[in-house]
């Protein structure tokens, strides 16, 4: 077995698309990013990596590659899922913690899981996603960024 732990963190501003999980969810501020900025997939799609060695996001697609600029992350995640694929695993399950301080995801995490669940190839009870928000404390808490914390266990 391997276990792979991913963390992504975006800025938010007014008036850009908030995407997580491959959903658009409505919101007054949206992500900073090179790509999409879909921190859920990030954070999933690292997780992946480091479960089977394979260095982190960053390395494989560069901010500075004009090729990933509003790059849908999709791209990632299934790339990803190859080198898991190569290296002779499958997926066990994923569990994620989305840190978002506004708006309320809950009515969002349905589809986000099953988003992510055909893209992984697993069914929906293999993935997890959690929300929380951020108590109001520090820059998460004052609606600056969305973060996420991801963990895959591979077999
Ligand atoms: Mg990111």
């Amino acid at each position: 077995m391997r276990i792979g732990q991913g963390f992504d963190i975006h800025r938010l501003e007014e008036g850009r698309p908030l995407i997580l999980g491959g959903i658009k969810i409505p919101s007054p501020k949206g992500v900073v990013g090179h790509s999409d900025g879909d921190a859920l997939f990030h954070a999933v799609t690292d997780a992946l990596l480091g479960a089977v060695s394979k260095g982190d996001i960053g390395q494989l697609f560069p901010d500075t590659d004009p090729k990933n600029k509003n790059q849908n992350s999709e791209l990632f995640l299934k790339r990803a899922l190859q080198f898991v694929q190569e290296a002779g695993f499958k997926i066990a399950n994923v569990d994620t913690t989305v840190i978002l301080q506004a708006p309320k995801l809950a009515e969002f995490i349905p589809p986000m899981r099953r988003k992510l669940a055909v893209l992984l190839g697993l069914q929906e009870s293999q993935v997890s996603i959690k929300a929380k928000t951020h108590e109001k404390l520090d820059s998460l808490g004052r609606q600056e960024g969305v973060a996420v914390h991801a963990v895959v266990l591979l077999m």
